[in-house]
């Protein structure tokens, strides 16, 4: 039976490159799309940009661009990139769009006032949207809400200074953003002040009993359906699903100034991809598939990190307004590379432009199918194993069987196949465990499917081996034989590029011209296709379907990489912050978003929020009762601070400090100390003890002079 599937992987924010963490969830997105058609469904991949929000204005405004032009942009990256690593949408657009608008709006209004002609009693007589008056913090300067991870403060449990609004990097302590100590917009550097605005919210809690059911009814992986499970105990609440303008997305129907918040439309963009498809599409119906009760299947592919999203938000709002649920949603976990994060300062932060312009693309797609299977794990790209693998498996096993085979077809038989088979049995026995092969596809199990198809690549191999047409060759009178063993041989390839064709559909569409199979090459490479064996055929010329993986270009693409630090981009605001994982979907998640763009990294603008100052030591003294520190008067060119500087133990004798000149943190908040205020901090270097060495200017630097 032909199934009918609609297929999404999460939208990616539109402010920031495609990183090999994000390919993860697209390239096994691609992989199932591909199978699915492979076996003769109808499938429909659809995709957008997610376009919307506050972090998106910002980096408009940042790039000097209007808003609409730096998501064009973007857009335009996203999906060169996607291209280059032969994801393929049958759709690609952006929420940013009139069937967007109109849908987000229709859906709102229905949770508002309900769905015409409702049967009463039922979630779809509406009244799920609920206004109340919040007290946020509000930056002053730039006249904006500021949604916490702007914010940046002391931490009120251990004093950490620079903690985000809600939690803690250092002591791990979450808070409301203003109970902050010290807190500054992370945007005009201004102190907020705790302002009150009307906002609308979703209520969720309407929907508890549809969705306990919903996410127990084989829709959701086991460890996701536990983790919801936790969320029922503690008890839904009211979504907060407005913003107040300044913002970057729709209006609110009957509420000027007030926005949609970005995670509100975002998953209406699935369904705003999909109806832009329908109107290029003759006889593809919106409705089909959108409509309570259609029959055609509802796949959304995520990260881990937006499960919430997803599992409830998004079924709430799609049954509150009359819609279908989604049959699945599958979460998949992170990615680390070597084994951890992907960091930029050891070159394992890679952009998809980046690794495109050193491999070929299916070596990853190969690698990450490899690696996943159903489960929400996060998957290890480690780089050692990457090229062995690739070159063990592909090259060394898969590619050879052909290259052994094809000379002596294309030499020897003008390039025609036996007229029979030589090894009915082993044919019949990879064709069948095409069965197994396809419900490991079907399930998300790729590494599963890989090994089985490794499995076969190896008795294929082996069969040649013992063979050794070669050999044969050199025979006189063994013609034939050496015919029929190089076309089982091209048999045996012909069936694990089917197998394969999912995850490689390069190196596929070569092997099918290859094989001169026929109809077009997804035809000749279709599941059931294999059935027909190759028997007195003709193939073409053989190339070299795929080169080896070289070291070489790995290393050059993890040091393009690591330059790529050098030219970070500047980040005057905290540009994405989806959880802890720099793969995530960019965009702000619930309550962890905690995440600076890439940890340890920070752009010129964080540096210049430091104002480092040239000082003149005045004076210099030891502290009675402290055995470490020393008090520094400075003169910063007309002003005096005093600084408590942890340096005695290498200058036991302060007097040789007085009159140099040395670098200071000017702008340091002042810290009261049992011994007086410090004001600031001089700058030194070293481990400790008497290796401490203060920062010296070179000479004619003046005090107060900045340093930048
Ligand atoms: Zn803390």
């Amino acid at each position: 039976m032909t199934r009918r599937l609609l297929v999404t992987s999460a939208l990616p924010y539109a402010n920031g490159p495609i990183h090999l963490g994000h390919l993860v969830e697209y390239i096994q997105t691609d992989i199932w799309v591909r199978f699915q058609r492979a076996r003769g469904h109808e499938v429909h991949y659809v995709c957008a940009d997610d376009a919307h929000g506050t972090a998106i204005m910002l980096k408009a405004e940042q790039n000097g661009l209007p808003p609409e032009q730096q998501i064009a942009n973007v857009k335009a990256e996203h999906q060169r990139d996607f291209a280059g690593f032969n994801v393929a949408f049958d759709n690609y657009h952006s929420t940013h769009s009139d069937e967007n608008h109109q849908l987000a709006r229709e859906i709102y209004l229905r949770l508002r006032d309900g769905i015409p002609g409702a049967h009463p009693g039922t979630l779809q007589t509406g009244g799920h949207i609920a206004t109340r008056a919040i007290r946020q913090l509000f930056d002053p300067e730039k006249q904006l809400f500021l949604a916490d991870r702007f914010i940046k403060g002391d931490c009120p449990k251990c004093g950490a200074v620079d903690q985000y609004g809600d939690s803690c990097e250092v002591c791990g302590a979450t808070y409301s953003p203003t109970e902050l100590k010290n807190p500054r917009s992370t945007i005009s550097g201004a102190t907020p002040v705790e302002k009150e605005s009307e906002h609308y919210f979703f209520k969720l809690p309407d929907f508890e009993a549809m969705l306990k059911a919903w996410t127990r009814s084989g829709t959701l992986q086991e460890e996701v359906a536990n983790k919801l499970a936790e969320w029922f105990e503690a008890g839904l609440a009211d979504w907060d699903i407005s913003r107040d303008a300044p913002y970057f997305g729709f209006e609110i129907p009957d509420a000027p100034g007030k926005y949609f918040y970005v995670w509100l439309d975002a998953p209406v963009g699935y369904m705003a991809s999909f109806a832009n498809l329908c109107a290029k599409t003759p006889k593809l119906v919106f409705d089909d598939f959108w409509r309570k009760d259609s029959s055609a299947e509802l796949y959304h592919f995520i990260g881990k990190d937006i499960v919430y999203f997803h599992a409830l938000f998004w079924p709430a709002m799609l049954d509150g307004a009359g819609y279908r649920l989604p049959t699945g949603v599958f979460a998949h976990g992170f990615l680390t590379v070597n084994g951890q994060k992907m960091s930029k300062s050891r070159g394992t932060f890679i952009q998809a432009q980046t690794y495109l312009q050193h491999l070929n693309p299916e070596y990853l797609r190969y690698y990450f199918a490899a690696k996943l299977s159903s489960k929400v794990e996060d998957i290890d790209l480690n780089l050692e194993d990457f090229t062995l693998r690739v070159n063990s498996d592909l090259v060394g096993k898969v590619v050879n069987i052909a290259s052994r085979c094809a000379g002596f077809i294309s030499k020897r038989f003008e390039g025609r196949l036996s007229a029979e088979c030589a090894e009915p049995q082993l044919l019949a026995d990879f064709i069948a465990a095409g069965d197994s092969i396809a419900a490991h596809y079907e399930a998300r199990e790729f590494g599963r499917a890989i090994r089985e198809i490794m499995a076969l690549a190896d008795r294929a191999n082996q069969y040649i081996d013992e063979k050794k047409p070669w050999a044969l060759a050199k025979v006189e009178g063994m013609d034939a034989e050496v015919q029929a063993v190089c076309s089982v041989g091209l048999n045996l390839f012909r069936q694990l590029m089917t197998y394969l064709a999912p995850v490689l559909p390069a190196m596929a569409e070569a092997s099918a011209g290859f094989l001169n199979l026929p109809g077009s090459p997804s035809h000749g490479l279709a599941w059931e296709a294999r059935r027909d064996l190759l028997l007195g055929h003709r193939i073409e010329t053989f190339q070299p379907l795929m080169t080896r993986v070289d070291p070489a270009a790995v290393a050059a693409m993890v040091e393009a990489s690591t330059d790529s630090l050098a030219n970070a981009q500047p980040a005057a605001v905290a540009t994405k912050a989806a959880g802890q994982s720099p793969q995530a979907a960019a965009k702000p998640a619930p309550a962890s978003a905690a995440a600076a763009d890439v940890p340890g990294v920070i752009g010129i603008d964080d540096f210049a929020k430091v104002d480092l100052r040239v000082a003149r030591i005045v004076s210099a003294e030891h502290v009675e009762g402290a055995d470490k520190l020393l008090r520094l008067q400075l003169d910063l060119g007309g002003e005096t601070r005093q600084v408590f500087s942890g340096i005695k133990s290498a200058y036991p004798d302060p007097a040789v400090l007085v009159g140099r000149l040395t670098v200071m943190v000017a702008n340091l908040a002042p810290r009261k100390m049992k011994f007086g205020m410090s004001e600031g901090m001089v700058l030194a270097a070293g481990p400790g003890g008497s290796d401490i060495f203060l920062l010296t200017p070179d000479a004619g630097a003046q005090p107060g002079m900045a340093v930048k």
